[in-house]
């Protein structure tokens, strides 16, 4: 009996996760395994979903990808992995690789509208439209879902690339962004607080102060995100975000920056479930793909 199968793939910089999985989420198998250079690690892909394309189980795959990527369907670089610093990486035509070794459909979005997704279907967000994933680590990147699937413009959105308030006086440290010095990731994301502190984040105490001014920062770029896009749930992921404290503080902030003016019951009085972590946890990537291949075309 043929039975309808989807493949996802969590395409990050250290890591690769595979999985296939049912219309409805379920998870049937998957695999992770480390991230080297392009042609082994699409190799082992390849590999794995072989066997379910030809038992004619799997006829669509969703690829959700580290970034920069080409998502322009008019673009001839459509499915690229294009300018990243990855050794070996730059201009890997994955979409494309993928569809002929294969000769499946496969969909192709970026890691964090992939995540955002993945949440919106069956995470923290489900049914929640608008919505806004942001992870938080590394790199700082949003993914933002309106009328069911990932917003889209001018280009995909950098979301950890905004400008946010930033006292000296407080935070004398310059930023970290190559191009923006102290914009949001600049100064909020991991390799931001190494620099800052001599440390990594995973190193400092839950009473350590620099607690307190991350929380701010995050704070002052949801609540513009807020005022913008409007989302009707928040979901925070990545590394940093693993420190469950922070949740509490960023929500406390950005009532207090908010000051009354949002007069949603969302935002006023449910603030506690207004911004969450992943409800996918770890999933949220590989789901969040399974899911690219779900939307309307
Ligand atoms: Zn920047």
């Amino acid at each position: 009996m043929k039975i309808e199968l989807i493949g996802g793939i969590e395409g990050g910089g250290t890591k690769f996760v595979c999985g296939v999985a049912s219309r409805d989420g379920e998870i049937v198998e998957i695999i992770r395994f480390p991230t080297t250079r392009p042609k082994d690690t699409i190799e082992k892909v390849i590999s794995f979903f072989k066997p379910y394309v030809e038992s004619g189980n799997l006829k669509k795959l969703g690829v959700g990808s580290f970034g920069p990527v080409d998502t322009d369907h008019e673009s001839p670089a459509y499915g690229f992995i294009t300018a990243t610093p990855k050794p070996g990486w730059s201009n890997t035509p994955i979409l494309n690789i993928l569809q002929q070794a294969l000769g499946v459909k496969v969909y192709f979005d970026l890691d964090v509208n992939a995540a955002a997704l993945g949440e919106y279907r069956w995470g923290s967000a489900k049914g929640c439209d608008p919505c806004l994933y942001l992870t938080i680590g590394t790199g700082i990147g949003g993914g933002y879902v309106q009328n069911g699937r990932p917003l889209k413009g001018l280009m995909t959105p950098e979301m950890g690339h905004i400008l946010i308030p930033h006292d000296l006086k407080l935070d004398p440290f310059k930023g970290a962004c190559p191009f923006h010095g102290d914009c949001f990731e600049g100064l909020a994301n991991g390799p931001a607080i190494l620099e800052r502190l001599g440390q990594p984040g995973e190193n400092l105490l839950d009473e350590h102060p620099f607690w307190e001014i991350e929380a701010g920062y995050i704070a002052l770029a949801l609540t513009n995100y807020i005022l913008t896009l409007s989302p009707r749930k928040i979901i925070l992921g990545g590394g940093i975000m693993q420190r469950e404290f922070l949740f509490p503080l960023i929500r406390s902030k950005v009532q207090a920056l908010l000051n009354g003016y949002v007069a949603s019951s969302l935002v006023t009085e449910g603030m506690h479930d207004y911004i969450l972590p992943p409800g996918l946890g770890d999933r949220a990537g590989l789901m969040g793909a399974v899911a690219l291949t779900l939307i309307d075309q």
